[in-house]
């Protein structure tokens, strides 16, 4: 019975003789973990087995020689097969006929001491990490109002660690720059309901110099839901926060000077106005009141100043079109496009019936817009889809179809085309595809087309081939 006890214990058991150590029982336990037979292990020790190192069975000894037994040693035992297993051993003596013995009983514990191994390398890891951060990682105890851990990046604000973390959180909350602090304690209420959350403030270093500091916060809980910890990720966007104040400025720079640049354009060609009329009244009734009663050349001259001067009539017009299109913008309202073509056909009736124009066009949206700059934009590009015909009968057609957020409008004509080379160009100020004498024109309109469109928060494009016709595209957003 006592050796099915012995050999089926789940655990190692070895008999040795005190007086010289060595192995004189063992059960099936034993050898399977040792990887040794039992004609290798009986009558041999520990040592010769090379099971374990010198010093720790010399502890092991002395222990059990001191105490009269030993509970719970653990030792790292050395297999046949040179790998490694953990055991915790107790052992005690026993006498057994009239003999002094040490019965040693070992524990597997190789599976907990791994875990325990892998546990401690991966914690270890993670210490590696928080520690080499650049950013600086904290830990605050929201019960104990106490910074926890503090990473070593911390020092670039010539703080050691332990300075903050012995620190109130008060003291740590006065170097917060007193115009962010309100800022921070309502984004960290925030974070508090929401468990995570991003706030930026200025923070002081140690030699008084305030950092922008993005600090990512996110609150732990405990089992139950308790907030316990909040954890903070703090990068230093000094930089960034500079460029952006530098960015703001140019911008609201650019923005003032561009105003003044318009607001120029319109003074200017406004004030023009008057002296040209001047000019084109007077030269007019010269023209009208010395036709050939001066020689021919001075006919010719006049005739020159009278046309030169209408044509700078035309672009002064256009050019106080173009800059009123922001200068004296009107506010938006809801405009039903099908009254604005309505207008626009009344005023090209002359046009359109001279050109014999077959006009169509879809049902046409209500949108969000000027209904005068609307009216314009239609007018403009009818107005070049009939001026720039081919040699073909004048059709053109418009259309509007929605998508996703807005209304995209085409005006189709079956003119002369354009190519694709000048397709962007011919939206900028003057830019025009053809002499003067052939297509009467300032080069302005497709440009105040762009600009209402822009205005309107939508975008202009063509598309054409040449001999073919152009698809004149706009959107409005649909609001
Ligand atoms: P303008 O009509 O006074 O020349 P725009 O700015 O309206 O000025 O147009 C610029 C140029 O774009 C025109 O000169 C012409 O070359 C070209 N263009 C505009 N609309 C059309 C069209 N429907 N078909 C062909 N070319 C066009």
């Amino acid at each position: 019975m006592l050796s099915a006890i012995f050999n089926l214990n789940p655990d190692a058991i070895a008999l040795t003789r005190a007086s010289d150590g060595k192995f004189i029982e063992c059960n099936q336990k034993f050898l399977d973990q040792i990887g040794y037979s039992r004609d290798e292990v009986i009558g041999n020790t520990s040592l010769e087995l090379k099971l374990y190192s010198s010093k720790k069975r010399q502890d092991y000894v002395e222990q059990i020689r001191s105490e009269n037994s030993l509970y719970n040693f653990e030792v790292k035992l050395r297999r046949k097969d040179g790998t490694f297993i953990y055991n915790l051993y107790s052992a005690q003596f026993i006498t057994l006929e009239g003999e002094k013995i040490i019965l040693n009983m070992g524990k597997d514990i190789s599976n907990l001491k791994n875990a325990e191994n892998e546990l401690l390398q991966s914690e270890g890891r993670f210490q590696s990490v928080l520690d080499n951060s650049l950013d600086v990682i904290y830990r605050f105890n929201l019960q104990t109002g106490i910074y926890e851990y503090m990473s070593p990046a911390i020092r670039t604000l010539n703080y050691e660690p332990e300075e903050l973390m012995s620190m109130s959180n008060d003291e740590v909350m006065s170097r917060v720059h007193p115009d962010d602090l309100q800022g921070l304690v309502s984004d960290l209420s925030s974070i508090n309901d929401k468990g995570e959350g991003i706030s930026e403030y200025r923070f002081k270093g140690k030699d008084g110099k305030y950092r922008w500091w993005s600090n990512q916060m996110v609150i732990i809980n405990d089992r139950n839901g308790k907030p316990l910890y909040r954890d903070g990720f703090v990068r230093d966007v000094s930089q960034r926060k500079k460029d952006e104040k530098k960015l703001l400025r140019t911008m609201a720079e650019l923005k003032r000077s561009n105003q003044e640049l318009q607001q120029f354009a319109y003074v200017s060609s406004h004030d023009l106005q008057e002296p040209l009329r001047m000019v084109t009244l007077f030269s007019q009734l010269l023209k009208k009141r010395y036709k050939n009663r001066l020689d021919d050349d001075a006919d010719e001259f006049i005739g020159f100043i009278v046309e030169g001067a209408q044509r700078m009539n035309l672009l002064i017009d256009d050019l106080l079109t173009y800059s009123r299109v922001t200068t004296h913008a009107k506010e938006f309202e809801m405009v039903d496009l099908e009254k604005v073509l309505d207008g626009v056909l009344a005023t090209l009736y002359v046009s359109l019936k001279e050109n014999k124009v077959t006009l169509t066009h879809d049902s046409l949206p209500m949108v969000y817009s000027e209904p005068s700059q609307m009216g314009q934009v239609f007018q403009n590009l009818i107005a070049n889809a009939i001026k720039f015909k081919g040699s073909n009968k004048p059709e053109i057609h418009i259309s509007a179809r929605r998508d996703d957020k807005k209304w995209i409008f085409k005006i189709t004509d079956n003119g002369i085309g354009i190519d694709p080379d000048h397709q962007e160009q011919i939206f900028d100020v003057f830019k025009r595809l053809h002499p003067r004498e052939k297509f009467p024109g300032t080069g302005i309109g497709l440009s105040i087309c762009q600009k209402i469109i822009k205005n309107h928060g939508g975008q202009i494009w063509v598309k054409s081939e040449p001999g073919n016709g152009s698809n004149f595209y706009f959107t409005i957003p649909d609001k």
